[in-house]
């Protein structure tokens, strides 16, 4: 392991390099603490092209820690609607309530408060303790574990929390006193459109090409080591798009497990036939018009995957079946979040009604 003093000619090439290249993002402007909160929880799992229009209908109908700390939770899953991992957002308004009650709105400003609050943890308290308020704390996300990886040449597995450990470490000695945002955020900002991930890193535009021990030992491209995923667990289910005169059949899922709360449309575990799906609308007391196949798709969380049938029935109009609502497409636009997984299908639906 290479000492930080080995390693401390990097944090002035990367801040002379972050001043002239890096990105404008919309929450880098007025850095507060609440704008990095809200973004950095955003750019978990989703890319920062699609965080961007996220970030600013999420600031405009929620622009303060109040305003959120008190949002209705459909606003906020419809708000969140597309990004996937929901518990973020219910987390977020649990540390805004947190933060409301228990600091009078204002942010904690250290790494230690910040992660006593939900759904925050070492990433996001350095991130928000150092770009927001100065502190000199490392925030080690995974653009960060490749950049050191590569720098260093490491074989090491940057999955294994031991070496996160390590990398935080020599991360934390780094980081200078005058510019700690900005040196956590060169960092970040060099794994993300340079030091590339899944392929050839772009060494020729990298200001620590010459201290870069991957670049020298032309391993970069293969680094970092990482331990193969294990194989996700496959759900076969059937999606049934019900449309009435009155609106699009939805269900509410459980408070808890996978896109808990969130609404959808009714399931049938399994590849169920069109007969089973006729039934199944029969046995709910709904009358089906038509039934249409509405085809195949796929969705992959973190750890299984999702591979629907889809089927369209048009059914006549009466109430809708217990545990059941009818949706109009108004309240679909505004109201009702569906998941992203169920994509492919919600497009179907803003077409026509069968003739
Ligand atoms: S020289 Fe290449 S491998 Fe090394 S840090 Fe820069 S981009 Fe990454």
């Amino acid at each position: 392991m290479t000492s930080p003093e080995e390693l401390s000619p990097i944090v002035p090439l990367l801040l002379r390099w972050f001043d002239g290249s890096q990105r404008i993002l919309p929450w880098r402007d007025s850095p507060t603490p609440y704008r990095v909160w809200v973004s950095e929880i955003m750019l978990q799992q989703t890319r920062v092209s699609a965080a961007i229009p996220y970030f600013h209908r999420f600031l405009q109908a929620l622009p303060t820690v109040e305003a959120l700390a008190c949002a209705p939770d459909d606003r906020l899953n419809k708000l969140w609607e597309g990004l996937g991992y929901y518990s973020r957002v219910r987390n977020m308004k649990k540390a805004a309530q947190v933060i409301v009650e228990q600091y009078g709105g204002v942010f904690p400003s250290t790494p230690e408060e910040l992660r006593r609050l939900p759904g925050i943890g070492e990433y996001t308290a350095g991130s928000v303790a150092s770009i927001a308020f100065g502190r000199q704390v490392p925030c080690v996300d995974g653009n960060v574990l490749r950049v050191f990886a590569r720098l260093l040449d490491s074989p090491l597995d940057i999955a294994s929390p031991a070496v996160k450990k390590q990398f935080t470490a020599l991360a934390a000695a780094l980081v200078p006193a005058g510019r700690p945002g900005d040196f956590n955020q060169s960092l970040m900002e060099l794994g993300a459109i340079v030091c590339l991930p899944n392929g050839e890193p772009l060494c020729g535009q990298c200001p620590l090409q010459g201290l870069c021990r991957g670049y020298q030992a032309g391993t970069a491209a293969s680094l970092p080591v990482k331990a193969p995923k294990k194989p996700r667990m496959i759900e076969e289910r059937t999606v049934l798009l019900c449309r009435s005169p009155q609106g699009v059949l939805l269900t509410r899922r459980p408070a808890s497990g996978i896109l808990a709360g969130l609404w959808e449309y009714p399931c049938l575990s399994g590849q169920a036939s069109p007969e089973e799906a006729t039934l199944w609308l029969r046995e709910q007391g709904l009358f089906p018009l038509s039934l249409k196949s509405a085809g195949r798709a796929k969705h992959i969380f973190t750890h299984r995957e999702w591979h629907m049938t889809g089927y369209l029935a048009e059914v006549a109009g009466g109430p809708a079946p217990q545990g059941f609502i009818w949706a109009t497409p108004e309240q679909l636009l505004e109201r009702y979040a569906i998941p992203g997984a169920y994509k492919y299908y919600s497009a179907l639906l803003k077409q026509p009604p069968l003739e």
